[in-house]
């Protein structure tokens, strides 16, 4: 276990871990779905609301600059954080979903033309899917998939193979949120410029996990969600590189994204908030800042070998148990702390109901990805994922529920 972090007082940060759940001390394990938010997060909302609510960016009084400044400052942070060469290339929008409904939808509809192909993996949430099935739709551009081999994993030939002088959008996921497979999107990015294809990374599960460098990977667009990175639900990012922001139509339009607005016609205000339409989600924003201070706080490498720890301790515990009745899925070498598995003649519901009766919360169904369900035979897992909160003791008591499960069913 890593000695530099100190896990006991990382949990008293987080208040909802003191939460009984029937009757048993909570034990989060859907941290893929959501994770829980610390102290700092939630007193940052409160605050806002107390002490600084105003309407942001168009107000000479205080309290108007005081919120500005402190949703403009997490902005600020945002662009440390994943090292963009500007502020004004990260734009705040409702969550992962929505930053890439608004580059399929500006960007994509801008440059696809008949026969041209957007480029996905098997493996995408359906938020990295359905929208580029309705901009092909609607420009007559065509999906193409890079396939998933049985261990979860994508091969980097096969992937290289698929990036053809067609592909003009190669758009992927990172980390898979239903297997924790880790994908190789660095030479997939460099492969794609080679062609002239643009490349968007969702780094909705990687953001907490790795120390992100825009510039670094060269991606051309990239999605995060807040509320997977220990901060506020309803709230994302899209980072853009300035040229395409620039170049690209708004996605939704009224206030605040004008310059100057006439009866029959409008301008566009500057980057970023010609992509900010109405009054934004202002003490999520502010609140966020306290989230990313978390994260660099601790230090993504600490919190990436926290986590990598459990992941070993579980499934060695996994195999120690001998659990007959489990099966893994998603069993690359290359993962996060994600676990997704079935437990034989048992609905993953069921498993699901019956791990929280003992106070243990895990995820259940297709985790938005039913292709990838479809491609193993199934229509959906149990999933177990960590945070830097969660310790071996925990996972021991999961392994005990988990016996007990199997137990009943031998
Ligand atoms: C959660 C998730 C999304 C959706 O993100 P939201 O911010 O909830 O819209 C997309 N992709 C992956 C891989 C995710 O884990």
């Amino acid at each position: 276990m890593n000695q530099s972090i100190d896990i006991a007082s990382i949990r008293a940060q987080f208040p909802v871990l003191n939460e009984q759940v029937n009757g048993k001390p909570l034990v989060y394990f859907d941290n893929a779905a959501t994770t829980q938010k610390p102290h700092s997060v939630i007193n940052a909302l409160q605050s806002y609301y107390q002490h600084d609510n105003a309407n942001i960016h168009r107000s000479a009084h205080t309290l108007a600059a005081r919120a500005t400044e402190h949703f403009e400052a997490t902005r600020e942070m945002l662009k440390l954080f994943i090292n963009a060469k500007e502020s004004a290339e990260c734009i705040f929008t409702k969550g992962v979903t929505e930053s890439i409904n608004l580059v399929a939808a500006s960007y994509g509809k801008l440059v696809l033309k008949p026969g041209d192909e957007v480029l996905l993996t098997e493996m995408e949430h359906h938020s990295n899917l359905v929208p580029w099935q309705r901009i092909c739709a609607e420009t007559g551009a065509v999906l193409k998939f890079i396939p998933v081999e049985s261990d979860g994993s994508i091969h980097l030939e096969t992937a290289l193979a698929c990036i053809n002088s067609k592909v003009k959008i190669v758009s992927m996921v990172w980390v898979s949120n239903a297997l924790g497979t880790i994908n190789p999107i660095q030479t997939i990015i460099e492969t794609a410029h080679g062609i002239g294809a643009k490349v968007m990374i969702d780094a909705a599960q990687a953001a907490s996990h790795f120390k992100i460098d825009v510039q670094a990977l060269d991606c051309d667009f990239m999605a995060l969600s807040s509320h997977k990175l220990y901060g506020p639900t309803g709230l994302g990012v899209l980072y853009g590189k300035r040229e395409l922001l620039a170049a690209m139509p708004p996605y939704q339009s009224g206030g605040e994204m004008i310059k100057e607005v006439f009866l029959t016609h409008s301008t566009y205000n500057e980057l970023p908030y010609k992509f900010e339409a109405g009054t934004p989600n202002i003490a999520d924003v502010i609140a966020f800042k306290m989230a990313l201070k978390f994260v660099s706080d601790i230090g993504h490498d600490s919190i990436a070998s926290h986590e990598n720890s459990l992941y070993h301790y579980l499934l060695n515990a996994i195999n120690h148990a001998s659990l007959k009745q489990l099966k893994l899925i998603g069993t690359s070498s290359n993962k996060i702390a994600v676990q997704s598995f079935e437990i034989e003649s048992l609905h993953h519901f069921d498993v699901g109901l019956l791990l929280d009766a003992s106070g243990i919360a895990v995820r259940t169904g297709h985790h938005c990805t039913q292709p990838l369900m479809r491609k193993f035979g199934i229509d959906g897992t149990v999933r177990a994922s960590f945070a830097i909160y969660n310790t071996t003791d925990e996972i021991d008591y999961f392994i005990a529920a988990l016996q007990k499960i199997c137990h009943r069913i031998k």
